[in-house]
Order: C-alpha cells, then sequence, then structure tokens
C-alpha cells in the first residue's frame, strides 16, 4: 500500500477513504475506550491525530504505542470534531516497527532547552522546532538557485580542498596525508609541511571566491554555493567551524549593482520563506511570541518574526559608508551605563554589538555599509581614490549583525600586486589569480552570504548550532 505524506492527508477532503499513513508517534492521550494518538512523519509541522479504537486492538500493540515509537496505520479519513484540526484517521490497522523504551527514550512530550537538544543531535530533527527548521532550510537551497538560474548565473563547484586562502586571516583547515607517526622533516629538524598533499600545502576552503572569480571572467555570472571551514575558535552564536557559502560573483558589476543584487536576493529569499514555508514560520513565530512573554518588557522584540520577515521584503535597505556610521556610533550613548565592549574610532572593525546597534537602535532597518578602511578588509577589494577606503559592502540584519561581506574587486594588475606586497601575503601562491588581471581584465564585484546566518534569521532561532542539523563547532564533531 502507498504511504500518503501527513502534510497530504491533512489537506485532503476525501473523508470515508482507505488511506495508509506511517511515521513516529508525537503524543498520545488514552481515556478508556478511545487513545488519540498524534502521528508526525517530517512532511509538515502539524500532526495527523489517529483515532484508536481500544477494544479493537490488542493490549501488547496499545502499549507499544507511545512517544517516539515509529507506526503504520491503515484507516478511514475522516472529518474530525476536535478543535484546530479538520480531519484524522480513524484506525483498523496499526504496526508497530520499532519502539521507544518510555523510560529512556530522550525526547519526552515537553519542551527541552535547546542546549539539552544540541546534545542529542541525532534526534533532534524528531521534534517539531527543527523538523520546522529543516524544511524551511531545504527551502532557502532550492530557493538559492531558483533566484540566480532565473537571472542567468551559472552555479560553478569551486574547489573544497585548496591552496589558497581567500581571505588571508589565517583560519584554516589544514589538509595533510603526512604520517602522523613518521613525518618528514625539514633542515630544520622539525614537520616538514610544505610536503602536505602529496607534496603541497594544502588547506579547506575558507570561501570559494577568489576561483569564483576565474569562473565570472569567462561566463560573467556565477555562483558558488557549498561548505567553508574555519579554524576559529569562537564561540559565538553566529559562528561555525563549518558553514555554508553563497558566493555569486559578477563581470562589469560595479558597487552599486552589487549592491542592488544583494538587496534584491535577501528580499527574494524572505518572500519565498512567507510564500512556502508559512505553516513552519507560524508554529515559530508562536514559539518566539511563548518566550518573549517570559522577558523584561525592555528586552522583548517589538516585532514578532513574520511581521519582522514582512518588513524586511517591503522597506529599503539604508545605505552608508562605514565612516558615516563610525561617527554616529562615537556620537551615540547607546545605554547611558553602559558603552559598547570595544570602544570604536575610525579604523577599528566593527564588531557585531556595533552592528546591531546601528541596525536595530538608529536606523531600524537593515543596513549596507561601504567605504571600510583597506587596512580591516582583504587584499582583492577594489581601492577608492582617497588612497584609505576599498569598495567594501557588509549587509547587516537585526538580531545578527554582518549577513553578508562583499565589495567591488581590484581588476587593475599594478595596483593588486602592489597590495599584495604591502600585505606580505605570498604571491607565488597567487600566480594564477594574478594572471586574471594581466589576460582581458574586467571590472567586477562579488558577496559572500552565509547560508546558515540567512537560516538564524529566517527562522529567529538564536543560536547558529540551531539551523544546521550537525554544527561543526569546537565543542561537537563527532557526528
Ligand atoms: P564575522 O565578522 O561575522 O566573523 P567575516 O567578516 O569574518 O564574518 P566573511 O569572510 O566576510 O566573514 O564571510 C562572508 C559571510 O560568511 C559573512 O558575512 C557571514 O555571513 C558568513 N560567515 C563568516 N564566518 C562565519 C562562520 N564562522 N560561521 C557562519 N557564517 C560565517
Ligand atoms: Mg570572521
Ligand atoms: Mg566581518
Ligand atoms: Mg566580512
Amino acid at each position: 500500500e502507498k504511504r500518503i505524506p501527513v502534510k497530504e492527508l491533512l489537506q485532503s477532503t476525501g473523508f470515508g477513504k482507505d488511506v495508509h499513513v506511517k511515521g513516529w508517534v508525537q503524543t498520545k492521550r488514552e481515556s478508556k475506550n478511545v487513545a488519540f494518538v498524534a502521528l508526525n512523519d517530517g512532511s509538515t509541522v502539524h500532526h495527523l491525530q489517529i483515532v484508536v479504537d481500544v477494544s479493537s486492538f490488542s493490549e501488547e500493540t496499545l502499549k507499544n504505542i507511545h512517544t517516539g515509537a515509529s507506526i503504520a496505520v491503515t484507516g478511514t479519513l475522516a472529518e474530525s470534531q476536535g478543535q484546530g484540526q479538520k480531519v484524522e484517521l480513524q484506525a483498523r490497522h496499526i504496526e508497530v516497527y520499532g519502539t521507544a523504551d518510555p523510560e529512556k527514550y530522550p525526547l519526552q512530550p515537553k519542551r527541552h532547552s535547546m542546549e539539552f537538544l544540541r546534545e542529542i543531535a541525532h534526534l533532534r530533527p524528531r521534534t517539531r522546532t527543527f523538523g520546522a527548521v529543516l524544511r524551511i532550510r531545504h527551502a532557502m537551497a532550492f530557493a538559492v538557485h531558483k533566484f540566480f538560474n532565473d537571472r542567468g548565473f551559472f552555479y560553478l563547484h569551486t574547489p573544497i580542498i585548496t591552496g589558497s586562502d581567500a581571505e588571508g586571516a589565517g583560519e584554516m583547515f589544514r589538509v595533510t596525508t603526512l604520517d602522523p607517526v613518521d613525518p618528514p622533516l625539514n633542515e630544520f629538524g622539525t614537520v616538514d609541511f610544505t610536503q602536505d598533499f602529496f607534496g603541497k600545502e594544502t588547506n579547506l576552503t575558507v570561501s570559494g571566491q577568489l576561483e569564483g572569480e576565474l569562473g565570472a571572467m569567462a561566463l560573467s555570472l556565477i555562483y558558488t554555493f557549498g561548505p567553508t571551514f574555519r579554524a576559529e575558535n569562537s564561540n559565538t552564536a553566529r559562528h561555525l567551524a563549518e558553514f555554508w557559502m553563497i558566493e555569486p560573483e559578477m563581470a562589469f558589476y560595479d558597487l552599486e549593482d552589487n549592491m542592488n543584487l544583494a538587496e534584491d536576493f535577501l528580499k527574494y529569499l524572505v518572500q519565498y520563506a512567507l510564500e512556502h514555508c508559512l505553516d513552519d514560520l507560524q508554529f515559530l513565530d508562536n514559539r518566539l511570541q511563548e518566550e518573549e512573554k517570559n522577558k523584561k518588557q525592555e528586552d522583548r522584540s517589538p516585532m514578532g518574526l513574520i511581521e519582522k520577515l514582512k518588513f524586511v521584503v517591503e522597506n529599503q535597505f539604508e545605505r552608508l559608508t562605514y565612516t558615516e556610521a563610525i561617527d554616529i556610533l562615537i556620537k551615540s550613548k547607546p545605554n547611558q551605563k553602559k558603552q559598547f565592549v570595544y570602544p570604536v574610532s575610525w579604523g577599528t572593525d566593527l564588531q557585531s554589538e556595533h552592528e546591531r546597534y546601528l541596525v536595530e537602535k538608529h536606523f531600524k532597518k537593515p543596513v549596507i555599509l561601504t567605504n571600510y578602511p583597506k587596512h580591516i578588509k582583504a587584499f582583492y577589494m577594489k581601492q577608492d581614490e582617497d588612497g584609505k577606503t576599498v569598495r567594501a559592502m557588509d549587509v547587516l540584519f537585526p538580531g545578527i549583525g554582518e549577513i553578508i561581506g562583499g565589495s567591488q574587486r581590484e581588476e587593475n594588475y599594478d595596483k593588486l600586486y602592489s597590495r599584495i606586497q604591502e600585505m606580505k601575503i605570498h604571491e607565488e601562491s597567487l600566480w594564477w589569480y594574478l594572471e586574471t588581471r594581466k589576460y582581458g581584465t574586467a571590472p567586477h564585484s562579488g558577496f559572500g552570504l552565509g547560508f546558515e546566518r540567512l537560516i538564524l534569521f529566517v527562522t529567529g532561532m538564536g543560536n547558529i548550532r540551531d539551523v544546521i542539523p550537525f554544527p561543526r563547532t569546537p565543542q561537537n564533531a563527532e557526528f
């Protein structure tokens, strides 16, 4: 018999029909004659209510139907008299595939803390919250491809193992084939890492950008969408050691074109979620509003989740330069008693507290900051005429801070070369990158969107570890 997903059954009006459904028991309520089983198969955030006539089933079967058990049910679809549901299934036959000892099953039918759920990452997709997050994550990945495909961009696969350090930030994981017990030694008697990976020094990629630029210099419009790795021991709610990044790169785009694309892209993704994930968003919105009730008045978010998403789609992002932002930050008294933890002056790299102040307190909308000081940005950004700033742009979002980092790239060979020298970057490892400026160079721009930061924003979750199925952090890399 064909299994029908719960999502489909809940929308069905074929009452009286015989159907077959499979899934996991969320809860069971039992009275003398009848038991109500809430069944979920992951196709939707909602349950299907299974009505079980106690007298028609063996005690053994009834005993094995409990939270966490996996079952198959055949029965008749009926209009439900219960509140909040239109459809129920009157069970005629139930097969129990797998039981879950109610004493030991870690997922009890109550709300667990996010910290606890991280410890049982192998089971947390079964919770309603994580089911919702994972479905939204799926929809966003699909929407990323759709957005670019509809605009004539080509999906370029950039390498995971690479010799280049795009950001020059020294946050790379080394890839090595060296024997840990008996590694080759150099003339100083220490490990000869130049023999990594069959004779070459290689790392896990921190960004596909540099290779992406090579694609843009041939196909004009490309994007990458793949895993990136950063060996940063930053135990924040916004950093992972392994995260996914979307990096479009566009020939013949200047900084203005780049900002327009970034704003359109983010609005498209949020709108897509509103159109395709409304059930899941509604569930997460209610969940958040319950949490908000426990907060002090002044800490409460002024908008609900869905309201916040609509606001982003409907309002223009504020655009200003880094220099203007610094002025605002210096003049601001974010909180009379407490200044920023990191004080700001022209030249400091902005921390998320500064970014969030601009977005949440000052402009009360998403912000795009441009023209950052060159010494806090990577070598490849196009220099402004003033010699001090570069054509960088960061998109800042409420609750997140930086969600996108991008720039117009330096296309002039001499300028790029002298910047590489100035920053003491190992130029031999970038000979191929430099050649694109030697042969048929062209103005071009691009940016990187951290996929998990997008999901954080869209789901309203508070910690980046809770929007990826298997978070890689300094504490967790087991499975
Ligand atoms: P941050 O200032 O937050 O550390 P960054 O400036 O180091 O970010 P970029 O190198 O500009 O990051 O990377 C582009 C985008 O990738 C960022 O805007 C962000 O959305 C995302 N990102 C960067 N580092 C991480 C990380 N460790 N975990 C998750 N997403 C990240
Ligand atoms: Mg960083
Ligand atoms: Mg940054
Ligand atoms: Mg950045």
